[in-house]
């Protein structure tokens, strides 16, 4: 029967939930009515996206990134107390998978990408499996990478540029993770693809003769959840239903 206990345990074992150490809780962060007809997936569960999610009349909404992050202030007011109180108002269940759902060898955000992005996936990054490094299938410049990544994505993505090699075996990981670019220039590949970029990456590119692409965190993440989401649904019987609230960064 699909309530939402059934429903999140299910995710939970998928997903293997409790072999991450990770920044905020995954599974059910915010509890709503009890019996499931709809699931909405989001990238984010902002306020514009529990909005849309009550006009498709969600009883869950399934994201990526959800609420209650360390370190973050930890009172309900202001914004945070926007969006709770109108999904609790709406009795939605809020589902977030954070980790867990980047590195799952098949429907995670990493394996995704990979898909849309045509690369054969061919090992993990580090000890939890989040980050992949694979092989284009064949030789391609920066550029003409760049070219493929813009199409697919739908978002230009920023190339930084560190020497005149061509690229076939690259290192991946959506997101925030332009911090395991020095693992991949370690492990000598070709170009490192993420979702963001900060200062210094340009110097550890460029002085690690490993190309750099920053496909944009949003971009590179609204896979997974939508994978997940389809997976969930034919399981249990549910309608689904993928909001994508567009965000450049
Ligand atoms: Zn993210």
């Amino acid at each position: 029967m699909a309530t939402i206990k059934n429903v999140a345990q299910y995710i939970h074992e998928l997903l293997d939930v409790d072999a991450f150490k990770d920044y905020a809780p995954n599974g059910l962060q915010v509890q709503g009515k009890e019996k499931l007809k709809k699931i909405v997936m989001g990238v984010s569960a902002t306020q514009a996206f529990i909005e849309a999610a009550i006009e498709k009349e969600a009883d869950a909404i399934l994201v990526h990134h959800g609420w209650f992050w360390d370190k973050e202030d930890p009172r309900i007011i202001g914004m945070k107390h926007k969006r709770l109180k109108l999904l609790m108002e709406h009795d939605i269940n809020l589902l977030a998978y954070h980790l867990p759902l980047d590195a799952h060898p098949e429907l995670g955000n990493n394996a995704q990408l990979a898909k849309v992005l045509d690369i054969h996936m061919e090992d993990v990054m580090d000890g939890q499996g989040v980050g992949n490094y694979g092989r284009l299938e064949e030789y391609m410049s920066l550029e003409e990478l760049g070219q493929s990544i813009e199409k697919k994505l739908g978002r230009k993505p920023m190339l930084i540029n560190a020497g005149d090699h061509a690229i076939r075996r690259v290192a991946w990981c959506t997101g925030g993770a332009q911090g395991y670019i020095d693992k991949a220039a370690k492990a000598g590949v070709d170009a490192y693809i993420s979702g963001e970029i900060s200062e210094h990456t340009t110097h550890t590119a460029r002085e690690n003769g490993v190309h750099y692409i920053a496909a944009g965190h949003h971009a590179t993440e609204r896979y997974g959840v939508q994978a997940l989401g389809e997976h969930v649904a034919a399981k249990f019987g549910l309608l689904y239903e993928f909001v994508d609230i567009d965000n450049p960064a």
